[in-house]
């Protein structure tokens, strides 16, 4: 009974649903055709979609009725899972990529014109730091990076001209914290497009459209669909900004597959499940690393600690499952430590069900040299820690077997995983 009044609800009620975001996490986009009486959503492989009725497939490729034509296009299965993002972030539209770079970078292409400026910060993911050094430049792009949370800084920067604001809280790998609300609204003023990557935070956490941004981006590989299986990436906001998106998508090509729209769909309905896990589970092991003799610097926003800790109070509902530390001994210290951890995968992804570990040099910033690292303030002796769903006594345990470890000279075999 439940389920059919959420399926009959008007589309137009949707936009904010009033069910809270755990209901939503699973039943959002769910609603699609029914085929054979499926309760779950179907992939649909399918290329091409086929109409008798010329009448019909005009209407249909003409955006003047619901349906499908072309693969690269529109898709039943992804259309689910837009629909599934779009109602946990209250956004009016969503659109999806191959992956959060196609995402990020459809994006900037689609908004940005020879002679605009882009401003953002220094700390942004590293594929996105080379769209800003690399690509957008070629194209005769002004771009502005500023440090990460020096906000007056980046106000002034707003204020010399800003045709996007591009920001991401929190980052990567020092899990620094902008005020949203704060340069959102210096954007606005500037008549700017005001995006943020919400990737480490996830809706449950952070909603930036009630923060004043315009865009919100997920690499959906990460926590979205978080079990480390599925590519992808989705941009959500206004309706005429996400159309434009999704025309320079569906020309140039970068669309989701709908196996990766299934699986990243059905991660999703845990999604409020894990998140709850993680923030939870990191808090405790922040907490237990700052306390331990052997770890020099815990970087979480929910210590007391972090230099952004009260920002992220006010903006943030919880503080992520991603923190990262750097312990004594350099970088020989962190060669001996990973390995002898158990219940972590030592991987470049993070935001899944296992715990994944690594150094910036490896992961977030392995295109960067060891100047340019210390450049951006990340000690070489950093480790990021993305904490996954296992019992948290557990992975204290770990880690503090594995911290045993630190400053001795022995093998660094791992133990053997029951
Ligand atoms: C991983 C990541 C991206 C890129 O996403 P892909 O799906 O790997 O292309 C972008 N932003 C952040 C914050 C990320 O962690």
């Amino acid at each position: 009974m439940k389920q059919r009044n959420w399926k009959s609800a008007p589309r137009h009620n949707r936009r904010k649903d009033p069910a809270g975001i755990g209901t939503r996490a699973v039943w959002a986009g769910e609603n699609i055709e029914p085929w054979q009486r499926a309760t779950q959503v179907p992939v649909a492989l399918s290329v091409s979609y086929g109409y008798d009725n010329l009448d019909e497939w005009a209407q249909v490729a003409l955006g003047h009725a619901r349906g499908h034509i072309y693969g690269r296009n529109t898709n039943p299965t992804v259309a689910a899972f837009e629909e599934k993002v779009r109602l946990l972030e209250g956004a009016e539209a969503a659109t999806s990529f191959s992956s959060g770079m196609a995402a990020i970078s459809n994006t900037l292409f689609t908004l940005l014109s020879p002679g605009d400026r882009v401003v953002s910060v220094k700390d942004t993911y590293g594929g996105t730091n080379k769209l800003f050094v690399e690509f957008l430049p070629r194209f005769g792009i002004d771009v502005c990076l500023c440090d990460t949370t020096d906000h007056r800084g980046i106000e002034a920067a707003i204020g010399e001209g800003c045709k996007v604001l591009y920001l991401e809280s929190p980052t990567n790998p020092t899990i620094k914290v902008v005020d949203i609300a704060r340069l959102a609204a210096s954007g606005r003023r500037q008549g700017a497009t005001v995006v943020v990557d919400n990737t480490f935070a996830t809706p449950i956490n952070q909603q930036p459209l009630e923060l004043g941004a315009d865009l919100v981006i997920h690499s959906a590989t990460k926590f979205l669909g978080g079990h480390a299986d599925a590519l992808g990436g989705v941009v959500c906001g206004t309706a005429d900004l996400v159309a434009k998106i999704y025309h320079f998508r569906e020309i140039t090509g970068a669309c989701l597959d709908p196996m990766s729209a299934y699986l990243l769909l059905r991660g999703m309905k845990t999604l409020h499940l894990r998140i709850a896990r993680q923030n939870e589970s990191a808090m405790n092991i922040a907490r237990f690393l700052e306390a331990h003799p052997k770890v020099e610097r815990v970087f979480y926003p929910g210590l007391k600690s972090h230099e952004n800790h009260e920002i992220a109070r006010r903006q943030m509902s919880g503080f992520g499952g991603v923190l990262s530390f750097a312990i004594r001994g350099g970088f020989d210290a962190v060669k001996s430590f990973l390995p002898r951890l158990n219940y972590a995968h030592l991987a470049a992804n993070l935001g899944a069900v296992e715990t994944v570990a690594g150094p910036p040099a490896t992961t977030s910033h392995v295109e960067s040299t060891k100047q340019e690292r210390a450049a951006a303030g990340i000690p070489e002796a950093l480790i990021r820690y993305s904490v996954g769903i296992e019992d948290a006594d557990d992975l204290i345990a770990d880690l503090r077997h594995a911290l045993k470890s630190v400053g001795k000279k022995s093998n660094p075999k791992r133990r053997t995983r029951q």
